[in-house]
């Protein structure tokens, strides 16, 4: 098998699926508010999904899956779509989802084969909850929390803090996390979607985080492990958490991420509006020529934005 590398000797092993784009929240950052109900009709068919992750793990021996969209708890056939990469051998069957309907739906996704959920809650108030999310529902969220722990599901919360919209968030987030012992993942606002010109004025960097968090906790660095979105650190009384940097600290240079969306496109990068198609790469060698295509999109050093939203390529 030829290796896809590029020239910083990153490859594929990581597969990002977005299953549809529809969502049953309406995020800030994402949509705005916005009703995506009319992408939830046409959805995918779970064997087209099968055919071309199974395409993709033989040129690529893929170590991780995750499912996203849009919201993936919405696509009708999850539990069978995670089955069907269990039985190809991929060893990490992961999730993001809002766990909006994540307490009908954990057990039955456990014993289909999923290992791992990350739950995006960005507040733990309901007020706030509906400026981020503009729905109701924080107890249903914090409900499929419990479900998915019940369940055995390895589970993070990530939040996405923006500047006086949930910046208040951090410490309650903090100590929900640690009271039911999971790790939570702070993330800068990206420069997406509607947000392409007017990310900065959310901007919450980093290091802003990391001094709220330190009013309230003595905390370590934890070293990073080879290409990990995410930067760690330990509080005194053992709780991990976690910061997605984007923009203070990127995290380019050693991305293994692929991503596949429900048309059949696969892409390199988040920053990448050109898709590229691989139902029609009817060869090995055709696929391959197509992911090193994809690999050409990826950035050197740093994500610089883009005008798709997550909605559309996958968070
Ligand atoms: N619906 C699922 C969910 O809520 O987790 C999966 C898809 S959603 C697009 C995945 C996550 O992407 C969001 O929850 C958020 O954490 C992240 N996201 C989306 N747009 C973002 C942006 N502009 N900046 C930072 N993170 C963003």
């Amino acid at each position: 098998m030829p290796d896809i590398i590029d020239r910083y000797g990153r490859t594929f092993k990581t597969l990002r699926v977005s299953l549809l784009s529809a969502c049953n929240l309406g995020c800030v950052y994402c949509t705005l508010g916005e009703n995506t109900d009319m992408f939830r009709k046409a959805q995918a068919p779970v064997e087209r999904f099968l055919m071309h992750i199974a395409r993709l793990h033989q040129e690529l021996n893929l170590e991780t899956i995750r499912l996203t969209g849009g919201e993936p708890l919405l696509y009708h056939d999850l539990p069978q779509l995670v089955e069907g990469v269990r039985a190809m051998g991929i060893p990490e069957i992961k999730i993001t989802t809002n766990g909006f309907l994540l307490e009908r739906l954990a057990k039955p996704l456990q014993e289909a084969g999923l290992q791992s959920v990350n739950v995006s809650l960005d507040a733990a108030e309901e007020a706030s909850f509906y400026r981020m999310s503009k729905r109701r529902g924080l107890q249903k969220v914090l409900t499929g929390i419990e479900a998915a722990i019940a369940a055995g599901l390895e589970v993070k919360v990530n939040t996405v803090i923006m500047r006086d919209l949930n910046d208040d968030q951090i410490l309650p987030l903090a100590r929900y996390a640690f009271s039911k012992n999971i790790q939570i993942r702070f993330l800068e606002v990206m420069a997406m979607g509607h947000l392409h010109k007017q990310a900065d004025q959310y901007l919450y960097t980093q290091e802003e985080v990391l001094n709220c968090m330190a009013s309230a906790y003595t905390f370590e660095p934890e070293a990073r492990k080879t290409s990990a979105t995410a930067n760690y650190w330990r509080t005194a009384e053992g709780y991990s958490f976690g910061m997605i940097a984007n923009e203070s600290e990127p995290f380019c240079h050693d991305c293994n991420r692929l991503r596949l969306d429900a048309q059949g496109n696969i892409y390199g990068c988040l920053s990448s509006n050109n898709p590229i198609n691989i139902k029609d790469a009817d060869s090995s060698e055709e696929l391959q020529r197509r992911l090193n295509q994809a690999l050409l999109q990826k950035q050197a050093l740093k994500f610089t934005g883009s005008e798709l939203s997550m909605l559309e390529i996958g968070g």
